[in-house]
């Protein structure tokens, strides 16, 4: 087994047996550790530049899932791998991501929609840095995995049109009855608009399996005016306080792949769009780049001594 990077025992498996038979989650976490168990690990390389020089950093989560998060030394790019794979996450976000992270079956939707109205109003400040109104109010705004469409409501008074898909059914039931916006169940929107588009991410790109995938699907409807916007939660700002500058608690089953700007930056690169503006949020704004794809180039800031330097925030107010 290699030398775990970071070092104390709350990453080592033994805290993670501790803590998946402690947990007042125990019994779903057993059957969630069951289901990867059962399924088999992806190991096709780096998420990103698909090299296989890791440095293992972690190997338990918030929950004690025995999963191993790791940084790729090549792109510097901070994932879980061996990988979980899209088979275990399809039947994980149906039967089991609600109930493990809020303990119950039921769907509090005012919370959902008040923290989207929330991202809608940030999202729409932070596009105004880099678009004028007016040409935000000439686009269509769709979001993939849109959830109840909160973000999409609040765009409906900016934006040309609002439309929205999430595989999530009842959310988008919720959702297309409460505002009368067009919300779909499927993965990619069947039809889109003409004219200038603004695709939405909203802590999605975090949770698929094959990211490069779903940026080239995207890409593909995209004409040269048009904007990708992405926000995923940010890795360094754990050391700024976001997770109350716990690591293991950013670390998470339903994290495939942690960010930073560079690495996000370098993602997207690798599907051919460039950034107008991306933050260490990670918030950022895209558009399509044309011509080759560029080689990956590895910020020196994504390291194991940066993973180690948030670690050592812990226990910060
Ligand atoms: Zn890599």
């Amino acid at each position: 087994m290699p030398r775990r990077a970071l070092s104390h025992p709350r990453f080592g498996r033994g805290f993670g047996l501790l803590r998946r038979v402690t947990s007042s989650r125990r019994k779903h976490i057993a059957l969630v550790r069951d289901l990867y168990r059962q399924m088999d690990m992806v190991e096709d390389g780096c998420l990103c530049c698909g090299n296989r020089d890791f440095s293992l950093l972690a190997e338990c989560d918030r929950y004690g899932f025995d999963l191993q998060k790791q940084i790729c030394e090549s792109c510097g790019l901070v994932q879980t791998y061996p990988a979980l794979s899209q088979s275990f996450l399809d039947v994980f976000y149906r039967d089991h991501y609600r109930r493990l992270y809020t303990k119950s079956d039921l769907v509090n939707y005012d919370h959902i929609l008040a923290e989207q109205n929330e991202r809608g109003e940030r999202f729409h400040r932070f596009l105004l840095q880099e678009l004028d109104a007016a040409q935000i109010a000439e686009s269509h705004v769709v979001e993939i995995g849109c959830s109840a469409g909160g973000i999409l409501a609040y765009f409906r008074d900016h934006a040309k049109s609002v439309q929205g898909c999430d595989l999530d059914e009842a959310a988008v039931r919720f959702g297309a009855a409460q505002f009368g916006i067009d919300l779909t169940a499927e993965a990619f929107p069947d039809s889109l608009p003409e004219g200038p588009k603004i695709f939405i991410l909203s802590h999605v790109l975090e949770h698929v399996a094959k990211p490069k995938e779903l940026l080239a699907q995207i890409r593909a409807h995209m004409g040269p005016g048009d904007h990708l916007f992405i926000e995923v939660p940010g890795l360094n700002m754990v050391a700024e306080g976001e997770y109350s500058h716990n690591l293991r608690a950013y670390f998470h089953i339903a994290h495939v792949a942690d960010y930073s700007a560079a690495t996000l930056t370098a993602m997207l690169a690798q599907a051919g769009l460039a950034p107008l503006r991306c933050t260490e949020g990670v918030t950022g704004i895209f558009v399509r780049h044309e011509g080759p794809v560029p080689s990956i180039v590895r910020d020196p800031q994504d390291s194991v001594e940066n993973v180690r330097r948030i670690e050592r925030t812990f226990g910060s107010k």
